[in-house]
Parts: structure tokens; sequence; C-alpha cells
């Protein structure tokens, strides 16, 4: 790889990143986004203490060739670094599927290596007008809708994820639902969120069994998380 991978941490061995794959997940460095609940704010610098070798890691995947079925780019949001589209060939050649966890900051890109993906998990904000009230960047909003888009058309597997933080208006919630749905989404996970010591903090919709019965005959499926 000609340039550097800024790999913040690795989980060798999950069952929850790529829905039916035993994966692992290399956290990429750098976000700029800053939402209000992120919980992996030590990943947001583009410049960490120190990165794990790519060498490292790939010889680490490469030992477990025959136990992994795929390799997660999370984050951060790993499509700020440019890097990414080699670090993907790389785990393609060893054999194993490519998963990515993307917030869409990055349309542009995005569009570059989606045909190299065999799994998103996209991560929704907010309504896309109201990004800035989740997203500490202002107009991000349309940039993740672009990039939904863009994912839609690719027809790589996806989920979209949204954390409900309790500051999110209900009513914000089902525009935002209703829009993906018609813009295409199938499958939707509704997230539940925690504060800085791990504790949920219950948004009110998910105690709105009726509204959440009615929200889901927009998807194929709909599921709630955490
Ligand atoms: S997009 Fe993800 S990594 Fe970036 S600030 Fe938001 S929650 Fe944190």
């Amino acid at each position: 790889m000609e340039q550097k991978l800024l790999v913040g941490g690795i989980i060798s061995l999950t069952t929850v990143d790529y829905p039916g794959h035993l994966a692992a997940v290399i956290f990429m460095q750098g976000c700029t986004w800053r939402c209000k609940y992120c919980h992996n704010q030590h990943l947001q610098s583009i410049l960490p203490k120190e990165s794990l070798p790519w060498e490292d890691i790939l010889n680490l995947l490469s030992s477990r060739k025959g136990l992994l079925e795929a390799v997660v780019f999370s984050g951060g949001e790993p499509l700020l670094q440019d890097a990414l589209a080699d670090a993907i060939a790389d785990v393609k050649k060893l054999g194993f599927k490519v998963g990515l966890h993307t917030a869409g900051a990055f349309p542009d890109k995005l569009a570059k290596i989606v045909s190299s993906l065999d799994w998103v998990g996209f991560d929704v904000k907010h309504s896309f007008k109201d990004y800035d009230k989740i997203v500490s960047v202002p107009n991000q909003g349309d940039l993740a809708r672009k990039s939904l888009e863009i994912l839609i058309a690719s027809n790589v597997d996806f989920e979209v994820r949204m954390t409900l933080h309790e500051s999110i208006e209900t009513s914000s919630i089902v525009e935002v639902l209703k829009e993906i749905s018609s813009m295409g989404v199938k499958q939707v996970v509704l997230q539940k969120c925690r504060d800085k010591n791990e504790k949920v903090v219950e948004h009110p919709i998910f105690s709105d069994k009726l509204l959440l019965e009615d929200l889901s005959k927009y998807f194929d499926s709909l599921s709630v998380r955490g």
C-alpha cells in the first residue's frame, strides 16, 4: 500500500458487526462530524498517538483464514482516508468479504469504492434537513442523502441504522424513515442511545408500539437494537 493507513484499533472476532458473519473489525482513524453521542471520540482525530501497522493487521487476518468470513472497516469515518481503497483490495486478496460502516460524509469517495464492497452498515443521523442537530458540522444532510442514493443504486447489500438520541423529535424520526423508505431502503435498525456511562437513554418512540408497528410497514425489516 502506497499511502499509510491510520488504524486506531481492531476487534479480531465479532458476530454483530456484519450480520450473519464472523468478522474482524478494523477501526479507521479520523472523523469530521463530532456527533452528540459519539462513543468513539478517540477515533475522531486523524492524528492518532500511534497507528497499528497495516502489515501486522494483514498478517493477523491471514492467520485467521478459515475462521473469519469477513472484515469490516469501521471508524471513525473510514471514507475519510484515501488509503481505504488499497486496504479493501488487500483484504479481498486474502479471500474475505468486505463490510463498511459509514455515515455518508463523502459521497464521491463512496461512489469510487462501493462496487468493491459486500455489505454496508449506513448510519442515518437525523431527518436530512436537520443533520446539524446531531452532527456538529453544518450542511451534512445533503451529503448523507447523496451517499445513501449511491448505495441504493449500487445493489450492494446494506442496512440503515439510526441511533435515537433523546433530542431527536419523534416527528423527525417518522419523517426520515418515510423518506428513506421512498428512496428504496428495505432494512432499518433503530438503535438505543447510550450515555457516557454506557447506560441506555431510551427514546420515547420505543414505548410507542403502535407507531413502531405502523413504521415497520414501510420496510421489509425494521428492528430494534441495544
Ligand atoms: S460519525 Fe460516528 S465516529 Fe464520527 S463523530 Fe459521529 S458517531 Fe463519532
